[in-house]
């Protein structure tokens, strides 16, 4: 109750500052408006005018003040100080036959200005105040009605959508699938004894169909779906946020079976360690949220599904296990998932037979669902405005560029000279991975822009697990990871800007190499650094002299340049084959290990053996 105080003390502070506004605001008006209405004139003046017929009606107070307004005119009201004495000017009116109002009238009229002056004013601020107010409360509503009444919960009791709305994610939804299964059945769970996951996270970019993708779990399981948006929970006043959570699993809770879900769960769920502010409402809230996870009963058959395009900023805390503990990442679409995407969303519209949305898929790399959608959407609107009955190429076309062109200044999506140097680049690391004897296989290349600013990867299999790692291994690694670079001269006889990450961490390898696993002739076994602790920020601690930094500095750059020359000889003697693996993935974008091996294989290209043309030194002792 004292947060309840606390906020009505606020309300009124608040209050009275928008009062005292308004106040000053009126007074302003008022004196604005009265210096407008009333003009001074001489004594010798109004004589003048009232022997010229003039003067309408005359008013005499104490002091000698005349007031007086003239003939067809109600508006100025003229003031005058009488330098007679009021016998004579009374004489002097009544010869004019001027009416004049007495005393008792004008202090009547007096009261009356006294009443329009102040009067209006403070019914108008009334009036005024009486709005803001309600403004204010509907907008802490829930905070003087601690709990009672939520209003922001957004409730479905079915939401229509099934998985086959939701195109060109499979992947995203055979994980959740098993939730749909655990909410149609949560007995057959129980039975087994089997703890059921109580959240999933749902990673991506924005507009890849998260939501879409919660509302349909929900619709496959036909069960209610309640939804709130992180940003609402976390509120101006401290301990709101943590109420609507409670509410929000209150009443999910009374509807289980049922889907909550949280959208931009990052603006409650920011990592408490890594936000330089501390926040009480947000942590409040988390703390609320976590709680509430803890504390709920999942064989009831309560799912908690979250959304953010930032899983890395997340409290370490959300991600425990009995928490969000899976992840289902939500990838910006492929040409393959665009192309379905576009079919989805064409069935609700009437398109022309000419219509090819191949050829739409294939110019919107980096697009996403949404942006998809909204081509389609923008497509049909232009097809109403020149008054077709249906959608015709040329509007999807335009609506393209519409949609499209504000992207581009996001640099979300890709020029065709950029997804050119991403498909060589990625390829050189593929093939890289590929050919050497140590570095790891091909799992997938992709040039589809990333959530991570990455604008295109390769994922590698690494073939076991291992414990030790031999120099050899290093030094393919290294190799493969400057492959993405050295591919881009070799074949296109440029340099970019995508190899910053590669190039960081062939030489974080190339250190260690050095510095802390005794692998070069020069240095020997000595360490040069340790590995700092964990609780430290992470830097190595040096153990040497200034001197022998350079020292190890040479020894980086040495075996980075002879893995670098390594990596575009392979390139280059292998320049078809990359040419043609590069090709194709510019057509699909995503390619899978086994296509890039069918190509490879296929190729009538042989690749000669490859090994390190150097001695082995004598230096194989365990590290
Ligand atoms: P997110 O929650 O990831 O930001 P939404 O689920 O709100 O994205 O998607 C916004 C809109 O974009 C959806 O309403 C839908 O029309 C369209 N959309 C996005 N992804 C897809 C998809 N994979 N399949 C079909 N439509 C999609
Ligand atoms: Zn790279």
């Amino acid at each position: 109750m004292a947060d309840d105080n606390e906020m009505r003390n606020k309300k009124i502070k608040v209050g009275i500052i928008y009062f005292a506004i308004i106040m000053v605001v009126l007074l302003l008006v008022n004196y604005g408006m009265n210096s407008l209405k009333n003009k001074e004139v001489k004594y010798s003046e109004f004589k003048q005018m009232i022997r010229d017929g003039e003067v309408a009606e005359v008013q005499l107070s104490a002091g000698g003040i005349v007031s007086f307004k003239k003939i067809g005119d109600n508006v100025i009201e003229y003031n005058t100080v009488a330098t007679e004495d009021l016998t004579t000017i009374t004489a002097f009116l009544e010869e004019n036959k001027v009416k004049v109002y007495d005393g008792y009238i004008q202090q009547n009229s007096l009261l009356l200005t006294i009443l329009l002056q102040f009067g209006i004013p403070l019914v108008f601020l009334g009036v005024i105040w009486y709005f803001i107010s309600k403004n204010m409360s509907r907008g802490m509503g829930d905070a003087m009605s601690f709990g009672k009444n939520n209003a922001k919960i957004y409730a479905e009791n079915e939401t229509g959508i099934k998985f086959a709305d939701v195109a060109g994610v499979d992947e995203a939804k055979e994980s959740l699938e098993e939730i749909v299964d655990l909410l149609h059945n949560p007995q057959k769970y129980v039975a087994i004894g089997a703890k059921m996951p109580k959240g999933a996270l749902l990673v991506g970019p924005p507009g890849t169909g998260k939501t879409m993708l919660a509302k349909a779990v929900a619709g496959e399981a036909h069960v209610p779906f309640f939804s709130m948006s992180g940003s609402e929970f976390v509120q101006m006043f401290v301990g709101m946020g943590a109420a609507r959570v409670r509410d929000l699993f209150k009443q999910a809770q009374e509807k289980a079976p049922c889907i909550i879900f949280i959208d931009e769960i990052d603006a409650i769920g920011r990592s408490r360690e890594t936000s330089f502010t501390t926040n009480d409402e947000r942590e409040q809230t988390l703390n609320q949220l976590l709680t509430e996870m803890d504390g709920f009963d999942s064989s009831k058959g309560v799912v908690i599904l979250g959304a953010t395009n930032r899983p890395e900023i997340l409290d370490p805390a959300l991600l425990r296990p009995g928490r969000f503990d899976r992840q289902v990442i939500v990838e910006i679409p492929d040409y393959l998932g665009r192309k379905a995407i576009l079919e989805v969303h064409a069935k609700k519209v009437k398109m022309s037979s000419n219509v090819d949305l191949d050829a739409i898929a294939k110019s919107t790399p980096g697009a996403s669902g949404a942006d998809l959608a909204n081509i389609i959407n923008e497509g049909a609107l232009l097809a109403v405005r020149k008054g077709r009955s249906a959608v015709e190429q040329w509007d999807l076309e335009e609506a393209l560029d519409v949609v499209i062109a504000g992207k581009v200044k996001k640099d979300r999506v890709l020029s065709p000279a950029e997804k050119r140097s991403v498909a060589y680049h990625e390829v050189g690391h593929a093939f890289l991975g590929h050919v050497l004897p140590y570095a790891d296989e091909v799992h997938k290349i992709t040039i589809i822009p990333r959530t991570k600013g990455a604008l295109g990867f390769t994922t590698l299999l690494p073939g076991e697990e291992k414990y030790l790692i031999t120099r050899e291994e290093m030094e393919d690694d290294i190799c493969s990871l400057l492959g993405g670079r050295a591919a881009e001269e070799v074949m296109l006889g440029q340099v970019s800007t995508g190899a910053s990450s590669d190039i960081e961490r062939a030489t974080e390898t190339a250190r260690r190499m050095v510095t802390v696993y005794g692998m070069t002739e020069r240095f020997n076994m000595v360490g040069l650094e340790s590995p700092s602790h964990s609780y430290l920020d992470g830097t190595p601690i040096k153990r040497c002299s200034p001197e022998t930094e350079k020292d190890i500095d040479d020894e980086i750059l040495s075996i980075i340049t002879k893995q670098h020359e390594r990596a575009i000889k392979i390139l280059l003697e292998n320049r078809e084959k990359v040419n043609e693996i590069a090709q194709y993935l510019l057509e699909k974008e995503t390619i899978t290990g086994e296509e890039f091996m069918t190509i490879y294989n296929s190729s009538s290209v042989t690749t000669p053996a490859i090994t390190q043309n150097e001695t082995p030194e004598n230096e194989s002792e365990a590290e």
